[in-house]
């Protein structure tokens, strides 16, 4: 069986990171499949989805590696041709990724005790963001 579904968040945007776990962990549980994986994606080309340990040290850590990587005021040519200014949150974006699948068994989520499920808003303002997830399984 395959079950599409959504989560929706609000973000501050600038490397916001939202904790998405229990909302996947709740739709895992709540879909009546009992194994399988979960697919997480968010559409859109300035977010991304990995997992954490989800405290306030590594966020503030997550969220520093990507100035020193991908500098916001470095040149981009995307800023050039939109006006946007948000050429680092798409480069960030591609880098990180838009998905990603957890295998679930007896409908909980197989993911560590230290591991969170993080939605990274890379835009350069807030924004509303609905993430598909799909679980498929038996
Ligand atoms: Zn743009």
């Amino acid at each position: 069986m395959i079950i599409t579904g959504s989560i929706s968040c609000k973000t501050r945007g600038e490397c916001d990171i939202v904790d998405i776990t229990s909302q996947v962990a709740r739709q895992v549980a709540e879909s009546g499949i009992s194994s399988g994986t979960v697919t997480v994606f968010v559409p859109g080309s300035t977010a991304g989805v990995t997992t954490i340990e989800y405290e306030s040290g590594l966020v503030a850590d997550l969220q520093r590696l990507w100035e020193r990587i991908v500098p916001r005021d470095a040149h981009y040519d995307h800023n050039s041709r939109w006006g946007d200014g948000n050429g680092h949150s798409h480069i960030r974006a591609s880098i990180l990724g838009p998905s990603l699948v957890v295998p679930f068994a007896e409908g909980r989520l197989t993911l560590g005790t230290w591991q969170q499920i993080i939605l990274v808003d890379f835009d350069n303002r807030p924004r509303s963001r609905q993430a598909v997830l799909q679980i498929m399984g038996e």
